[in-house]
C-alpha cells in the first residue's frame, strides 16, 4: 500500500469505530434515561458484546500494524494526519502493552469492588470494601509498571484522563492552590454572612422550559441535542450533530437545577464545538477531561454565579416563576448561589472549597499508588487531611472515605481533573476578558455568543492538536497555573488574598 491508500484505510477504521462507540453511547444513554429496569440484563449483555467488538476492532494486528507503519513514516505525513496519527498510535501501544488476561482480571476486579461498594456506602462499611480496594491499588501499581512511566507510576495513570500531564506538573500547582484556598475561604465565608434560604415549590415543567431557556441562549442547539431527566446527570455525545444533555429536577431548589444543567451545557458545547469534519478521529475529539471540565465549570461558575446573571435569570423568571421573581431579587439570587462553607461531600461543594476536596483526594492518591500509605490507613490519613484543608471531618465513612465511586470502580488518577478544569477555567476566562472587555455585562442581557464564538476559536476547534497544558499555556500566554482562578474569586468576593 502507498502512503495514501494506508491513510484511507487508517481513516475508515477510525470511522468505524467512532460509529460502534457511538452506539454504545446511545445504550448507555438510554439506559440511564428511558430503558425499564427489566431490560438491564439484557443491555448489559448488549453492552458486553459491543465493548469486546470495539476493542477486537481496535486492536486487530493489521489495524495495528497500518498505525505502526503510519507512525513510523510521521515526518513525511501532513500537520492533520500527524497528529491523528501520533494520537491514535499512543492509544493503541497502551492497549497493546496491557495483556487479554491482565485487561480481563482488571476488569473482573473492578465490578466485584464496584457491587461490593454499592452495599458498602449505605452500611457505612470500609472493612467490606478494602480487600477489593487493596487489590485495584495492586492492578493499577501493575498497569503503570506494563505502560511504562518516565517520572512516577501516578503519571501512567494520570494519563488516561490527561493526556501527557505528569505528577511533578501538576501536583505543585494544584497543592499551592490547596494551601492558598484554605486560607481564603474562611475570610469568604465571614464576607457573605447569613444567606436568606430559597422557599418555595418548583413545578417540574417550569423548571425544564428554564433550563431550555438557558440552555438555548447559551448557544446550545436543541436541533443538535436535547434535554433529559435523569439521576446522576450527564453529557453524552452521540454523534457529530447529536450531543444530548441530562439534567435532574429539584422540587425545593430550581437553582440546583439550573447549575446542573448549565454544567452540562458546558460540556455540550464544547463537544458540538469540535470540528465536524474531524469527528471521529484525534482533531476532532476532546482534548483531556480537565479541558472538557474548564468549560463545564466556566459556564457553570464564572458565567452562571457572577451578578449579571442573576440579574438575567431575574428576568427569566417573570416569565416562569413569576411569584418567585416578586418574592426575591438579583442580588440575593446571587447570594443563594454563592453560599460558601466547607462542607464534607466533594459533589455538593461550592466553588470555592469544591477544589480543596480534589487536592485531598490527589495526595491519597499518590500516596497509594506509591505505597506509601495502605488501604488500611487510608479512612484515618482522608480524616487528617479533611481537618488540614478544610477543618471538618466526618463521623462516618459513608460521608467520608467511601463517598466517591472512583476508586472503588477502578478510576485512580481521574480526581485531579476536577481541580485542573477550575485552573484552566481561571486562565482561559482571564483572557477572554483581556481580549473582549466589558464581555460580562452582556450576559445581564443574555448575549452570550461573544464568550462562546471566542471559545470555539481559542479551545474547541483545535481538538487534540495540542497538549492540553500547551492549549491552554497558547491561550494565557503564560505557564498554567493557580494565580488567576485565586484573583477570580476574591475579586468576585472582594477578599483580598494574603500570601
Ligand atoms: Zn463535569
Amino acid at each position: 500500500m502507498n502512503t495514501s491508500e494506508k491513510l484511507s484505510a487508517f481513516y475508515a477504521r477510525l470511522e468505524e469505530l467512532y460509529r460502534l462507540r457511538c452506539v454504545t453511547g446511545l445504550l448507555n444513554w438510554d439506559q440511564q434515561v428511558f430503558m425499564p429496569p427489566q431490560a438491564s440484563d439484557f443491555r448489559a449483555a448488549q453492552l458486553e458484546s459491543m465493548g469486546r467488538l470495539i476493542h477486537q476492532r481496535e486492536t486487530e494486528n493489521q489495524f495495528v500494524d497500518l498505525v505502526q507503519g503510519l507512525f513510523d513514516q510521521l515526518e513525511t505525513l501532513n500537520d492533520d494526519d500527524k497528529v491523528n496519527v501520533l494520537e491514535t498510535h499512543r492509544a493503541v501501544e497502551r492497549a497493546r502493552k496491557l495483556p487479554e488476561s491482565f485487561v480481563a482480571e482488571q476488569s473482573k476486579v473492578c465490578a466485584l469492588s464496584y457491587s461490593a461498594w454499592c452495599v458498602a456506602r449505605p452500611a457505612n462499611d470500609f472493612k467490606s470494601v478494602a480487600p477489593h480496594l487493596t487489590k485495584i491499588v495492586e492492578l493499577a501499581r501493575q498497569e503503570a509498571d506494563l505502560v511504562g512511566y518516565a517520572e512516577h507510576p501516578y503519571d501512567a495513570l494520570l494519563d488516561q484522563y490527561e493526556p501527557y500531564a505528569r505528577l511533578s506538573q501538576i501536583k505543585p500547582v494544584l497543592t499551592r492552590l490547596g494551601e492558598k484556598l484554605s486560607r481564603l475561604y474562611p475570610r469568604i465565608q465571614e464576607k457573605i454572612g447569613v444567606v436568606a434560604e430559597l422557599h418555595g415549590e418548583f413545578a417540574e415543567e417550569q423548571q425544564r422550559r428554564l433550563c431550555e431557556r438557558i440552555a438555548r441562549d447559551v448557544g446550545y442547539d436543541f436541533e443538535r441535542g436535547r434535554l433529559d431527566k435523569t439521576h446522576h446527570p450527564f453529557e453524552s455525545s452521540l454523534g457529530p450533530r447529536d450531543v444530548r444533555i441530562t439534567t435532574r429536577y429539584s422540587s425545593s431548589n430550581y437553582l440546583s437545577t439550573v447549575f446542573t444543567t448549565l454544567h452540562e451545557t458546558g460540556h455540550a458545547l464544547y463537544e458540538l464545538g469540535l470540528p465536524e469534519r474531524h469527528k471521529g478521529t484525534p482533531l476532532g475529539s476532546a482534548v483531556s477531561l480537565g479541558v472538557h471540565e474548564s468549560q463545564s465549570r466556566l459556564w457553570e461558575n464564572i458565567v452562571g454565579r457572577s451578578p449579571q446573571f442573576s440579574r438575567y435569570l431575574h428576568g427569566l423568571l417573570g416569565e416562569i416563576f413569576p411569584d418567585e421573581q416578586k418574592r426575591t431579587n438579583a442580588e440575593q439570587i446571587w447570594q443563594q448561589c454563592n453560599k460558601v462553607a466547607p462542607s464534607l461531600i466533594r459533589v455538593e461543594a461550592d466553588e470555592v472549597t469544591y477544589s480543596l476536596h480534589v487536592v485531598v483526594r490527589l495526595v491519597l492518591e499518590e500516596q497509594l499508588i506509591s505505597g506509601a500509605l495502605s488501604v488500611s490507613e487510608l479512612p484515618g490519613a482522608w480524616d487528617q487531611m479533611y481537618q488540614r484543608y478544610l477543618g471538618i471531618s466526618s463521623p462516618h465513612h459513608k460521608d467520608g472515605v467511601l463517598q466517591d465511586v472512583h476508586w472503588y470502580g477502578g478510576m485512580l488518577g481521574y480526581f485531579p481533573t476536577y481541580a485542573l478544569g477550575n485552573i484552566y477555567a481561571g486562565c482561559i476566562y482571564e483572557k477572554a476578558l483581556s481580549d473582549l472587555p466589558g464581555l460580562e455585562h452582556g450576559f445581564e442581557r443574555g448575549e452570550f455568543r461573544p464568550l462562546l464564538e471566542w471559545l470555539r476559536v481559542q479551545v474547541h476547534q483545535h481538538g487534540m492538536r495540542h497538549k492540553p497544558l500547551t492549549l491552554v499555556e497558547r491561550i494565557c500566554g503564560h505557564a498554567v497555573n493557580e494565580a488567576p482562578f485565586l484573583k477570580y474569586l476574591a475579586d468576585k468576593f472582594g477578599c483580598e488574598q494574603h500570601d
